[in-house]
């Protein structure tokens, strides 16, 4: 399992390695983690930890059976638990110690898909999460549970009209176009995107 943890570059060692206690009190104490993620601000930010999925031909159902295995000591216990109670540990610990709220993020290195772990996930969302294949959000790069279908979509879906001039449909999809030296950044419905693209089979 390529699994890695980053947190914000500025954390104290103390954060580390309250990160790394939690990841062996899972069953996880082979992870690597990292104070590595930049950024800049005169003022404390959230703390953040950004769970880091590798792997080309990885899901999170085979990420959750890895889980499974690591966490020996947790026989007979469902995928999605595992996943869940980590992230709640380790919400936890970091709030305690920063005195401050932050967030645990899911993020598929191959696909560049990240899933924020918002409070107050439903067992259903973890559960679907745990069937995942090949998570893809086209548009925004993040996944929300919508509860109202019981599914993981692209953040994004269902906000913005097509850019194509007079299209009505919603947009699926987010492109970089550019012409000379200006790109920009344009959303396109599934026709519009796939009339953008070359075809080779005509
Ligand atoms: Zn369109």
């Amino acid at each position: 399992m390529d699994l890695t943890i980053v947190i914000e570059s500025e954390a104290s060692s103390a954060a580390q390695e309250a990160v790394e206690e939690v990841l062996a009190e899972h069953g996880l104490d082979s992870v690597d983690v990292r104070r590595a993620y930049i950024r800049e601000s005169g003022d404390p930010l959230p703390w953040l930890a950004l769970i880091l999925i590798n792997g080309t031909t990885f899901t999170l159902a085979t990420f959750f059976q890895e889980a499974i295995k690591a966490a020996a000591q947790e026989a007979g216990k469902e995928g999605w638990r595992v996943i869940r109670d980590l992230v709640e540990a380790l919400t936890t610990r970091r709030q305690a110690q920063e005195g401050r709220p932050g967030s645990v993020t899911l993020r598929f290195e191959q696909s560049e898909v990240e899933i924020p772990m918002d409070s107050g996930l439903s067992e259903v969302a973890f559960r679907r999460m745990g069937e995942l294949r090949n998570p893809s959000a086209p548009l925004s790069g993040t996944l929300r549970w919508d509860e109202s279908t019981g599914q993981w979509v692209d953040s994004l879906k269902g906000r913005f009209i097509c850019d194509e001039p007079a299209c009505t449909e919603f947009a699926t999809t987010s492109r970089i176009v550019s012409n000379g030296q200006k790109s920009t950044r344009i959303m396109l419905c599934d026709q519009h995107d796939s009339d953008l693209q070359p075809t080779e089979d005509h």
